[in-house]
């Protein structure tokens, strides 16, 4: 259906890791990745696998003042007899596209970037770990690389898939953890770029997290940016509470971010008789409800960790518990269902997964 993508092979092979039970995250990649360029006039050209290194940039490319950008993030999971597996990959390039489409960014064919993605796992398949709970990571992004000073959206874009096997999430199990509700900085504002997967967003966030950190919390619960009232998302995840046994996430309001694991939880939930509901929860409600003792679980839910209980929360001089600070039911089951799926122990009866 597409013409062959060129490889051009490296030359010098890394030494796979020798222990994947210590892979961590994002610090080893594999050897080949995927390159496209985007010419005005010309459209996405060259599609190509190269040898992963660096790239030459001139100091004057634009990604590097303005930010103009996006990213994504899945895995790809080796299951029990070996094969490789994607998890609802089309979505995450449907998704690029919503965030080009904000940054200004031409949009691309996602059935293309599958198909390309297919292409260089095929060649990387040694590079997915095995051992429990293990992964490659899949990180597409895309940058503006004109050399120009002047504000306006670029005319010469470079996308990119690189590879990165990644150890187990929960080595330990899933523990929850404390969450601190910052209500000073805030992440993204409606209107402004929050649903779009883009680095400027991350940027913002820093702050908030490491105000977090100093005071003991691993991660920030945003409010959003109008009222610093509505419950937006947990670090880099979207947020669930189970709430008279009901799954409740905040609505996507434009400021929020789009999770395909979100999207994943809501589907399952209906599937297995959940009531859910996507609204506006405000901290102050929340808060009464957990006085009212209504609020038996909060998770975050995102790619790397899939669901992440939150232990506790701390809002101003509040602190709430929820579960006595242990993984709830219903979170428990999501994870085990979706992770189940995700590394062939469990049958795909969502069509969820892509073999390569
Ligand atoms: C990527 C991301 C998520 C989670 O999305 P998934 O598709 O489930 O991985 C949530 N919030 C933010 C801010 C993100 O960048």
């Amino acid at each position: 259906m597409y013409p062959e993508i060129p490889v051009t092979k490296t030359a010098n092979p890394k030494a796979k890791p020798v222990s994947e039970n210590s892979l961590g995250f994002g610090q080893l990649f594999t050897d080949h990745m995927f390159i496209m360029d985007y010419i005005e006039g010309q459209g996405w050209i060259e599609p190509r696998i190269v040898p992963y290194g660096p790239i030459e940039m001139e100091p004057s490319a634009m990604v590097l003042h303005y930010g103009q950008a996006i990213f994504e993030g899945l895995k790809a999971y080796r299951g029990p007899d070996g094969d490789i597996m994607l998890f609802r990959p089309r979505l995450n390039f449907e998704r690029v596209n919503k965030s080009n489409e904000r940054m200004v960014i031409p949009q691309v064919d996602p059935d293309f970037c599958v198909y390309a993605l297919k292409e260089l796992l095929q060649l990387e398949k040694d590079w997915v770990p095995s051992a429990p709970d293990t992964s490659l990571y899949v990180r597409p992004f895309i940058i503006a690389m004109d050399p120009f000073l002047g504000v306006r959206p670029a005319h010469h874009y470079r996308f990119m898939i690189i590879l990165s096997p990644s150890g187990a999430y929960y080595p330990h199990g899933l523990n929850p953890v404390d969450i601190f509700v910052e209500d000073e900085y805030v992440r993204a504002v409606r209107g402004g770029t929050g649903f779009a997967k883009t680095p400027g967003n991350y940027a913002a966030s820093l702050i908030g997290q490491a105000k977090a950190y100093k005071q003991g919390f691993v991660q920030v619960l945003w409010l959003d940016g109008v009222h610093r009232k509505y419950i937006e998302e947990v670090g880099a995840m979207n947020v669930f509470f189970v709430i008279d046994g009901k799954l409740i996430t905040p609505e996507l309001n434009g400021s929020i971010l789009p999770g395909i694991t979100r999207r994943t939880v809501l589907e399952l939930a209906q599937k297995l008789g959940y009531e859910t509901q996507e609204r506006q929860i405000s901290i102050d409600e929340l808060a009464e409800l957990y006085k009212q003792g209504r609020v038996s679980e909060v998770f975050g839910s995102g790619t790397a960790a899939v669901i992440s209980p939150v232990g506790k929360l701390r809002y101003e001089d509040m602190e709430m518990v929820f579960n006595n600070g242990e993984i709830g039911e219903i979170s428990q089951k999501m994870y085990d269902i979706i992770t189940g799926v995700q590394f062939g122990k469990m049958p795909d009866d969502y069509n969820w997964m892509l073999k390569i």
